[in-house]
């Protein structure tokens, strides 16, 4: 089968973003988002490439009134047909174990990705959802699931394994996952083509910094370990969310602040924690660097945090891969912050890691390593939806 057209779907609780791809000449032809589905207030805005964005309110009240809508969209813009679109490639949170790769959908996927609600109990209803939705408003189309656990699981036990009875795994599957997986694989492989090598040959290290972040070390091509765990809470301190905390914490924190249920208290840890609960600004890094700049004390203890777990990880990676050859920095603050990266590895030429101030300053991917450092470091930029664009033709193209 022939690809050319691949639609790029991710579903939230109430939003929908969508890419339509056209992979034979490796072009974005159209990208938007579906904001408050099922709730008051709906509203499209749709992005054909090289012409003006067109934003709408448009009550949908399913996400498959949102593909129907969507496909209107596309069908009116870039393409003339619904039948153009090939086929659909899905992002989906947790596949829990169940998935070390990207898989055709059909009724076995489906339930797997169900069984895998409790892991993933806000993202993944949505995931399918939106599988479902497109099922509905594009008849049997093939479709794909990209799991942002399933590179990461070529971990082995003992890096996913927590330190709790064992029956707790055994039981409720409660270990290592790791998130941001077709972000780490998409950098690891591309700086590895970057460096002209196989990535067997290489040990390298990705710090995908955005909203959310996490590092990754990646040893030959293989996820071996990375900072999200269980949920993308673990880790990093990143915008809103805690990243690694004393457990016993929560406890402390309930009985003084009368918080008696833990799902409260678990909102706090995801949506008032980060850089926005140390600084008290902004879970947004662009506010906290000006606020620095403006001297605002702490704004800069939270950047500091922020840089200094990134740099702990960095030196634990290294140390459990037994060397590291690159350091890859990848995501909105990754990609756009020469200041943070330099921050995230100052110190660390002990170990050959050192960044050259005016290669740091440029942007797209670059090789910002310093003269005579060991290792290399690059900016990366990534690119998801392409991956989950480039694993659907592949998979649909052998079919
Ligand atoms: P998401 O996790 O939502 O995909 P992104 O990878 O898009 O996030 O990253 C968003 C973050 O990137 C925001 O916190 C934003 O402040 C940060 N960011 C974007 N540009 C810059 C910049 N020039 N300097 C610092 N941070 C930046």
């Amino acid at each position: 089968m022939v690809i050319l057209k691949i639609l790029v779907i991710n579903a939230g609780s109430s939003s929908l973003k969508y890419q339509l791809f056209d992979t034979e000449q490796h072009l974005v032809l159209a990208k938007g988002v579906c904001e408050r589905i099922g709730i008051d207030g709906g509203h499209i805005k749709h992005t054909p490439t090289g012409k003006p964005a067109m934003e709408e309110d448009n009550a949908m009240a399913t996400h498959a009134d949102a593909i129907r809508r969507v496909i209107e969209l596309l069908t009116s813009t870039v393409i003339s047909s619904m039948h153009e679109i090939d086929a659909v490639g899905h992002r989906v949170l947790h596949g829990g174990a169940e998935f070390s790769g990207s898989v055709l959908v059909n009724d076995d996927v489906k339930a797997a990705i169900r069984r895998c609600f409790p892991l993933g109990p806000l993202h993944n209803p949505a995931n399918l959802t939106g599988i479902l939705a497109c099922e509905e408003a594009m008849g049997n189309i093939p479709q794909v699931a990209v799991f942002d656990t399933a590179f990461h699981q070529t971990m082995p036990d003992y890096a996913y394994m927590y330190a709790i009875p064992y029956e707790y795994y055994e039981k409720y599957k409660i270990r290592r996952y790791g998130f941001h997986g077709t972000s780490h694989r998409y950098v690891s492989a591309k700086a590895a083509e970057f460096l002209g090598k196989d990535p067997s040959e290489l040990k390298i290290i990705t710090c995908h910094l955005g909203n959310g972040s996490s590092i990754c070390a990646v040893d030959g091509g293989k996820c071996v370990d990375t900072s999200m765990g269980l949920t993308p809470l673990e880790g990093l301190p990143m915008g809103t969310r805690s990243g690694v905390l004393d457990p016993a914490i929560l406890e402390t924190v309930m009985k003084n602040e009368n918080i008696t249920d833990i799902s409260d208290m678990l909102n706090i840890l995801n949506k008032k924690s980060g850089v926005l609960g140390i600084s008290g600004i902004s879970s947004d890094f662009r506010d906290l660097i000006a606020a620095k700049q403006d001297g605002n004390e702490r704004a800069a203890l939270a950047l500091k945090c922020f840089t200094y777990s990134i740099k702990k990880y960095i030196g634990a990676y290294a140390a459990a891969m037994g060397g590291v050859d690159a350091v890859v920095f990848t995501a909105g603050v990754g990609e756009n912050n020469a200041t943070l990266r330099a921050e995230a590895v100052e110190g660390l030429e002990f170990m050959g890691i050192a960044i050259d101030e005016a290669k740091n300053n440029t942007r797209g991917t670059v090789d910002v390593t310093a003269n005579g450092a060991k290792v290399r470091t690059l900016v990366i930029p990534t690119d998801e939806e392409f991956v989950i664009a480039s694993d659907t033709e592949e998979i649909v193209r052998a079919l």
